[in-house]
């Protein structure tokens, strides 16, 4: 099990980052990832702070989530013999710095400024491989420094995607458990439970859960944290990923770039759980009450892009067994989004 050693949640936290680094017996110079904008929310101070803690900071700004950022932040980090690196941004800094610093075999430190996905705290990272999204394994982070201050201020849309990419693990665990039954996988009863609850805990703090309040911010980061937490335990994103996940990639495959992760995984988990036979309805409930999409036309996704998808999502990670298994039809792939008002 990789666990990170340090999770500090917080108004502020950033502050702590060279006592952390210190804690930690850090060596040597600090490499930060960051992105264009980012280096203005965070990048800076990150800088500022890593210098007074005298590990002589480099910054590279990403643009892409490609294989080719992350050889350059490899290139630099080797040129500048940096000790550690930060990834310090949304996904796509954390994902680069993340695969980067295990390449070198040096830790990582997570400092989120959204609290959109479960990427910021896992072991998995995912990138764009010759113009697919592709998950990859990588390290999980040695310390999380999610400063609440910051992350409240990000986008509502952005803390509406992280509850759908929490609330999926509803369909994940159902997902998994059927593997198990059918197919013998092996399952972790603490990593399901573990999983099962931070996504009740959603739902059910669903009509707290505000842009713009730290409070929010703080809620939803303590359940991605968990969520990463539970696929630690599993040594996989088994908890957190099943068909769901199957259909936001298939989506993305279709129509890339249209909407953000964890709204598709939202969607995909609204139409999954009609397909378990299980109670949808509140799912689209807690979407709906986060402000998170629960209808494809909300992201401006046509219906006949959905049934594709629905068709096609058993094609993504074949091997992961879930409800969609050989595919749906188009019959009941239709059925699955009208009854259930996605399309
Ligand atoms: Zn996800």
């Amino acid at each position: 099990m990789e666990l990170p050693r340090i999770v500090a949640v917080g108004s502020g936290v950033i502050s702590d980052l060279p006592q952390i680094c210190s804690y930690l017996h850090l060596l040597g110079r600090g490499l930060i990832v960051t992105g264009p904008h980012t280096e203005e929310v965070v990048g800076k101070t990150v800088f500022e702070l890593l210098e007074e803690g005298g590990y002589q900071p480099q910054t590279l700004i990403s643009t892409a989530s490609k294989l080719e950022e992350v050889d350059r932040a490899e290139t630099m980090a080797r040129e500048i013999e940096a000790g550690f690196l930060i990834g310090a941004g949304g996904g796509r800094s954390i994902d680069i710095a993340k695969i980067a610093s295990m390449r070198m075999n040096i830790p990582f430190l997570s400092l989120p400024t959204a609290a959109s996905h479960d990427g910021i705290c896992s072991s998995q990272a995912s990138l764009t491989v010759n113009g697919e999204t592709v998950s990859l394994p990588a390290q999980s982070p040695l310390a999380i420094i999610a400063d609440t201050r910051i992350i409240a201020r990000a986008p509502a849309r952005l803390l509406a995607a992280g509850c759908g990419d929490i609330i999926s693990n509803y369909t994940a665990i159902l997902d998994w458990e059927l593997a198990h039954r059918l197919r013998d996988e092996e399952f972790s009863e603490y990593a399901s439970a573990l999983s099962a609850m931070t996504a009740k805990m959603i739902v059910e703090r669903a009509s707290d859960i505000r842009p713009g309040l730290e409070e929010s911010a703080k809620i939803v980061l303590k359940a991605l944290i968990s969520s990463g937490v539970a696929m630690s335990i599993a040594g996989s994103s088994r908890p957190a990923s099943g068909s769901e996940h199957k259909f936001a990639h298939s989506v993305n495959r279709i129509a890339p770039g249209r909407a953000l992760h964890g709204e598709l995984c939202g969607l995909g988990t609204i139409m999954m759980m009609y397909l378990h036979g299980k109670d949808w309805m509140m799912i689209k409930q807690a979407l709906s009450q986060v402000g998170a999409p629960t209808s494809a036309d909300q992201i401006g996704l046509d219906g006949e892009t959905v049934v594709k998808a629905l068709i096609n999502a058993h094609k993504i990670r074949p091997e992961r067994y879930t409800i969609l298994d050989s595919g749906l039809n188009r019959m009941a792939a239709t059925r699955a989004a009208e009854v259930t008002g996605v399309i």
